[in-house]
């Protein structure tokens, strides 16, 4: 239960002054619900006036506070054009104020002959002055002018000066907290308690208050994933050494890469242990990550237990489960598939081989994680392209069994060294950096749109070569539905071009049996393209297509063209990319794209994705909200992450149960952060 001295925070938007349904509708589009959302909405900018005892030319362009005393009002009467107030100043200047709406009101703010304090920007028109739409105050009476106000994001009907009412209001609602950080840890930053760390935020953006803040976040983050993993690591399972016998029987037609040796021993090592295995197995495109899958899961099946692979899509899931049929069938391995398509009989029947232990390995969508699926003794989970399933959904998938199984992750997604501890920071990492030997590096080209045709005439040249190609369409809007249309629209000029026969298309709007249709097709060598989606982002194996072309490249995420990249190059001939770009490329756009063309290293490419766009969109969270950050950005995150995981192993060193003052001050840091289920993982006693 949170503690009760954050529920002011927590309390919905409407209980601020001046909140109706109106404006609690315009904060929502900003995000903001809660009161403690609005309190975490910072100001990135400031506005700076310049006080001055009387106008001058020097002041023109400039926003200014002037002492003005009005002495004369031009209303239109016609009711066209603005009202006009003239006033001066002290040195007798005239400054005209004028309103466009509202004169009465105006005419209220400016009586004649009352000195007023007046702000805005003062520009020449003719040859008088005027300030347009300007702030009155009365001096000493209610909010003044001030020579630096914040700026805060905004949208539309929300003036910044409203937003920092709002602010003030939520400030006076914060309570003083208890202090999480350790005192000394405090003085060497210079960092104020989180109270006024908030206060000087909002005064003053860009200083180390916020970053106080932001520290706030990223330890709360630690501290839960901690929690996570010690509660993980308390846990007791079945140990699954296996006995190295049914890997022996798989023929392979190639060696085993060393780095794929050394993470087979790291993850048959760790399941050899009665505490579940936890870990994530990262490796770029094509490194071989299945084949470590499936000697993990023949040594669950040694040591009698079943094994689940869980696939992001049902394409993937199916191309699984054909690669272990082809595989394990001779080895005596019994593998069935469970995704949303399998119904009636054929779900029945999958789930009582499950129960009655007939089935060694299912492979499928999330389906195979529900609560109806029973199955005998399930010792291992792999989930492959692990970034679709965040943090919430591992605990849910350990909880649920009383003996959690052993859990392997796998991700194509090369994340950067701060973002495993942020993302997965409960799990011990095994990484693929080798490729196997044979493979030609991709050639990457970049192209601008106005050359399509010549991008039309290759691909004419490389199908009739016998080769086969990928076509990938921009993501016209966040919307699959104008995705397909985009896609669509290509497949009929390119089937116009080449014939219906030989231009496959699938996109996120097909139904599963018919892009499976498709698919098969395009594996067999029946289709010489396939014009796509990102639906085919993850996973797909097609050796022959060597030629991968991306529409409207500068869309998509640099993780994301690296990912479409790694559909070619799969086989030992030569591979080429071609990114065509549109016409009006940014600066950054522009950088990017060259960064593709210069490295195929994921790594490298993750880490500048990173720079470029914020940690959130690489691992696709930010529009789930889940693991999101309020206040830290992806720069606090990269420096303040190894920092406050040592500063949470410290503390639950030293305190286990969070139970003595720091102790209970972060179990309301981690409330204050939303991390409410780690709270319940906390040791007792
Ligand atoms: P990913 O890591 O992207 O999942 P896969 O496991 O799909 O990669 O492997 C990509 C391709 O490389 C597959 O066709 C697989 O059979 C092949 N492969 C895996 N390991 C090796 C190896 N050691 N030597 C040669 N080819 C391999
Ligand atoms: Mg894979």
């Amino acid at each position: 239960m949170r503690p009760e001295i954050l529920n002011p925070l927590f309390a919905e938007v409407e209980v601020l002054k001046g909140v109706g349904p109106q404006v609690a509708k315009q904060l929502k589009k900003l995000g903001l619900t809660r009161v403690v959302d609005v309190l975490y909405h910072l100001p990135t900018g400031s506005i700076e006036r310049v006080r001055a005892p009387a106008a001058s030319a020097a002041l023109l362009g400039r926003t200014v506070i002037l002492e003005l005393t009005p002495y004369q009002a031009r209303e239109n009467r016609s009711g066209r054009g603005p009202t006009r107030i003239f006033a001066r100043d002290a040195d007798g200047n005239t400054i005209s104020l004028i309103y466009f709406n509202n004169p009465g009101w105006a005419k209220r703010q400016l009586p004649m002959g009352e000195m007023r304090i007046v702000s805005g920007k003062l520009e020449a028109y003719g040859d008088e002055w005027q300030i347009i739409h300007p702030e009155v105050a009365e001096a000493g009476k209610g909010p003044q002018p001030a020579v630096r106000e914040p700026v805060y994001p905004l949208t539309e009907g929300l003036t910044n000066r409203r937003m920092g009412e709002l602010a003030r209001d939520t400030l006076e609602r914060a309570p003083e907290l208890p202090e999480w950080i350790e005192a000394s840890q405090l003085a060497r930053d210079g960092w104020r308690d989180w109270r006024s760390a908030l206060v000087e935020a909002h005064r003053e953006p860009g200083t180390d208050a916020r970053r106080r803040l932001a520290y706030d976040e990223v330890f709360a983050n630690q501290l839960a994933l901690l929690l996570l993993r010690q509660s993980q690591r308390r846990r007791r399972t079945i140990p699954l050494p296996g006995t190295g016998e049914l890997p022996r029987k798989l023929r392979l037609p190639y060696e085993l890469t060393e780095a794929q040796r050394r993470v087979i021993r790291e993850v048959r090592g760790d399941m050899g242990q009665d505490v579940p295995m936890l870990r994530l197995l990262q490796g770029d495109v094509g490194s071989g990550k299945t084949l470590v899958a499936v000697v993990a899961m023949l040594a669950a099946i040694e040591s009698g237990a079943q094994a689940a692979l869980l696939a992001p899509t049902e394409i993937l899931a199916r191309q699984h489960h054909a690669t272990l049929l082809a595989q394990l069938d001779s080895v005596g391995v019994r593998v069935a598939i469970l995704t949303g398509r399998e119904k009636g009989r054929a779900r029945d029947s999958v789930l009582m081989g499950l129960a009655d232990g007939s089935i060694d390995i299912l492979v499928g969508t999330h389906a195979i994680f529900q609560e109806k699926v029973a199955y005998k003794n399930l010792g291992l989970a792999v989930i492959d392209e692990q970034h679709r399933f965040g943090v919430s959904q591992r605990l849910l998938l350990s909880a649920k069994a009383e003996r959690p199984p052993h859990l392997l992750v796998m991700t194509a997604t090369p994340i950067p060294r701060t973002l495993t501890l942020t993302q997965y920071g409960e799990m011990d990492v095994s990484r693929i950096d080798e490729m196997p030997p044979g493979r030609t590096p991709v050639e990457t080209r970049v192209i601008s749109e106005e050359r399509l045709t010549e991008v039309v005439d290759g691909l004419g040249r490389h199908i009739s070569s016998g080769g086969q190609a990928y076509w990938v369409c921009p993501l016209v809007e966040e919307s699959e539905k104008s995705d397909a249309a985009a896609a669509e629209e290509r497949a009929r000029l390119l089937r116009q071009r080449f014939g219906d026969d030989r231009i496959g298309l699938v996109h996120g709007r097909m139904k599963g049996p018919e892009k499976d249709a498709v698919m098969e097709a395009f594996a067999s060598g029946q289709l010489a393209a396939l014009v796509a989606t990102t639906v085919i982002e993850v996973g797909v194996d097609v050796p022959n297509a060597t030629l991968m072309i991306v529409e409207g490249a500068e869309r998509f995420g640099l993780a994301q063209l690296h990912q479409l990249r790694g559909r070619v190059g799969r086989g030992t001939g030569k591979s080429t990319c071609l990114l065509i770009r549109g016409q009006n490329l940014t600066e950054v756009g522009r950088a990017r794209l060259s960064l593709m063309r210069e490295t195929n290293d994921g790594f490298r490419i993750a880490e500048e994705d990173l720079r470029l766009r914020g940690p959130g969109e690489i691992l696709g969270t930010r529009q789930s909200g889940e693991e999101g950050f309020r206040v830290a950005s992806a720069e606090d995150v990269q420096e303040l992450a190894p920092i406050a995981q040592s500063d949470a192993q410290l503390l639950l060193d030293r305190d286990g149960g969070l139970a003595g003052p720091r102790g209970q001050a972060a179990r309301i840091c981690l409330y204050l952060f939303e991390r409410d289920q780690a709270v319940g993982l906390i040791r007792s006693g």
